[in-house]
């Protein structure tokens, strides 16, 4: 299982798969990718191999995308399918997320969720997510996301984009690992640094607890009330 993420001026969606095939030796059961064009969210999923996807993406690989996220899952809760396989929407389609990990409470939020009447498409654990975050969403996805997670138990790494938000991802974990960081083009998230090797070498291992807001050139990391902080970067001497 495993995420990537790219935001900036000079993408395209190839690059995002090709960034995903470096997390498969991790396992996975299928995969899927959401990106922004003109305007719109567009979601693609396939149970199996990423050859699948990339199958199922055909000529929209070579799509130039302002913004993507992408994701291997290892199902923990909804078994193997298309409808299960991540990204997932909220209600207004207009926010995807992915995530590695699992929500404990899942249960309780989703009950929680449809008495305000949102309405359920997967049996996964990670759909609650993105309804929580649509709960909140005031404009402002960072403050979406660190208001949502308050409410979150368990484990989780996390990437989320909003169609109305198309310059910037936010990240986030806890008990799941995550990499992030920026260069002149853009800003880059993965599971682990092999994806980012192709971009950039100074990277920062977000903590648990911690939210980054990525926009093209840039890495802000917070803690889920707030309050800015600071990590050390990180530099990776070994080669791709
Ligand atoms: N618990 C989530 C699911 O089953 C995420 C699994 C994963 O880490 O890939 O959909």
């Amino acid at each position: 299982c495993g995420i990537v993420g790219i935001v900036g001026r000079e993408f395209y969606l190839e690059q995002l798969m090709k960034g995903l095939k470096k997390l498969e030796y991790r396992g996975y059961d299928s995969s899927g990718v959401a990106y922004v064009e003109n305007g719109e969210l567009i979601i693609r999923k396939a149970v199996g191999r990423i050859a699948a996807l990339e199958e199922k993406l055909g000529k929209e690989n070579k799509n130039k995308i302002p913004i993507g996220i992408a994701h291997t899952r290892w199902a923990t809760h909804g078994i193997p399918s298309d409808v299960n396989a991540h990204p997932h929407i909220d209600c207004s389609g207009k926010l995807a997320v992915v995530h590695n990990g699992i929500i404990e409470n899942h249960t309780e939020l989703k009950a929680r969720l449809q008495r305000k009447g949102h309405v359920f498409k997967s049996d996964t654990d990670t759909e609650v997510i993105a309804h929580l975050i649509e709960e909140h969403f005031n404009g402002s996805l960072l403050d979406a996301v660190r208001h949502a997670l308050v409410d979150l138990e368990g484990a989780y790494a996390i990437a989320v984009v909003h169609v109305d938000v198309p310059d910037r991802i936010v990240a986030a974990r806890k008990g799941s690992p995550l990499v992030v960081g920026a260069n002149g083009d853009g800003a880059y998230l993965a599971s682990d640094v092999t994806p980012l090797l192709h971009y950039i070498r100074d990277v920062y291992f977000i903590e648990d607890g911690d939210v980054a807001l990525l926009s093209a050139g840039e890495v802000k990391i917070f803690r889920t009330d707030g309050t800015r902080v600071s990590r050390p970067l990180t530099h990776i001497n070994w080669t791709e």
